[in-house]
């Protein structure tokens, strides 16, 4: 008699995405013919590069010729791909050996299925608020009880507040994996190499492993910020760094990303290269590699003119994120983020809660974002927007914003 895995009762969240959709349904049927404006998503609008474009038709046409046909390749992902990534890290000073870096379908794969490398007691630490899939992956194999006021019990959280920055300290008490995203979803901060550094130390001092998601580093252009957390001492020894073609490349619907297992890495039971074995034999039991065309693509990304053409990409969203940042501070909102990332982290004004704030922008200015307590209880009271979008999109949104939002 089959049985299912009850944990998945257990979730909350998941609710955040279907509510927006359905306000704003209710909101265009009582409103026929106004247009809503979204700068709520966190999906990529741009189309592909060139460069990309191209080295994703050669692939289909190499695919395409009985001379030239391939079919599954490594299980880890294409060695020149790997290779690529690794020759990108060095120029940060960051020493990769292609062995150490798999290709996926996409840094969220690599996120949820991360932590079936420890033990299933392992105490799990997150920032709150966070990116759901961190949470919810370790509800669904049983590492947490209930959720109780919007958190689940035997799960550590980090609020990340204005207090602090955003950035949370270490946490004071003993932790087995800690999920860190920088720059972060959904707040847009990014922490500094002293305080990553002192995530690092932490680490190593517990044996613990930090799950570092970099998914959004191409928006760091701040000189002194570190985009890989290897570029500070000791991080290979406790530290597992995920990362995506989805964010600077258009990758979003292509599918494409990467995970870093350094050999370095050591746990409280396994010793330097252990771990790196057994996301090879994880990756390679679960998963037959990436699709051959979208490595292709991310070939060319990672070409010369492929880097130029990506950093447009990024620079245009980051116009965007500009735009709507000097419109919230001229209208005398407080926003965090969006300076070397994607999101912005916005207080709502009066103290409203992060939902009434949603319905007051829809019905006033009729955009959408996303309410911070969506993320987690120390959302509550922030919104998040977002810079994915077409420029004259964004335009329209925020001269709304300021010409109908009642403050
Ligand atoms: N990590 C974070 C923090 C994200 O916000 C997202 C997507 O929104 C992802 C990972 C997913 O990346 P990918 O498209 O590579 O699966």
């Amino acid at each position: 008699m089959a049985r299912i895995n009850a944990n998945y009762d257990k979730l909350t969240a998941g609710y955040l995405f279907p509510e927006i959709a359905r306000r704003a349904a209710e909101f265009t049927d009582a409103n026929p013919g106004v247009q809503i404006m979204r700068l709520g998503i966190g999906d990529t609008t741009e189309p592909l590069t060139a460069i990309v474009s191209g080295g994703l038709h050669a692939a289909v046409d190499r695919l395409s010729n009985s001379d030239t046909y391939s079919g599954y390749g490594e299980g880890e992902g294409n060695e020149s791909l790997r290779q690529a990534l690794a020759d990108r890290y060095a120029e940060r000073g960051v020493q990769l050996n292609a062995s150490e870096i798999f290709i996926s379908d996409g840094a969220k794969s690599d996120s949820a299925n991360i932590q079936s490398l420890f033990s299933n007691d392992a105490v799990i630490c997150v920032q709150d608020p966070a990116y759901p899939v961190y949470v919810d992956t370790n509800v669904i194999v049983g590492r947490t009880a209930d959720a109780v006021d919007g958190q689940y019990e035997g799960l550590v959280y980090l609020p990340c507040t204005e207090a602090n920055g955003f950035v949370p300290e270490p946490p004071s008490e003993r932790v087995d994996l800690i999920y860190l995203c920088n720059p972060n979803n959904p707040t847009g901060a990014v922490a500094t190499k002293a305080q990553l550094q002192a995530f690092v130390s932490y680490a190593r001092e517990n044996k613990a492993v930090i799950i570092f998601d970099a998914a959004y580093s191409a928006y760091i252009t701040d000189p002194d910020l570190p985009r890989s957390i290897y570029e500070l001492d000791g991080a290979a020894e406790c530290v597992i760094e995920l990362n995506s073609f989805s964010k600077d490349n258009g990758f979003t619907g292509l599918r494409l990303g990467w995970t870093i297992v350094p050999k370095a890495l050591v746990t409280e039971d396994a010793a330097a290269g252990k771990v790196n074995t057994m996301w090879r034999r994880r990756q390679n039991t679960f998963f037959n590699g990436p699709a051959n065309i979208v490595q292709e693509g991310a070939l060319a990304a990672l070409s010369p003119e492929g880097r130029r053409q990506s950093a447009e990409m990024v620079a245009y969203y980051k116009v965007n994120a500009k735009t709507i940042r000097d419109c919230l501070q001229s209208i005398g909102l407080t926003v965090f983020g969006g300076v070397n990332a994607p999101f912005l982290w916005m207080k709502t004004p009066d103290g409203m809660d992060s939902w009434a704030f949603f319905d007051k922008l829809l019905t006033e200015t009729h955009v959408v974002g996303t309410p911070g307590s969506g993320f987690g209880p120390s959302g509550e009271g922030y919104f998040r927007l977002s810079a994915f979008g077409h420029e004259p999109d964004i335009a329209r949104a925020v001269q709304s914003i300021r010409e109908n939002l009642k403050l």
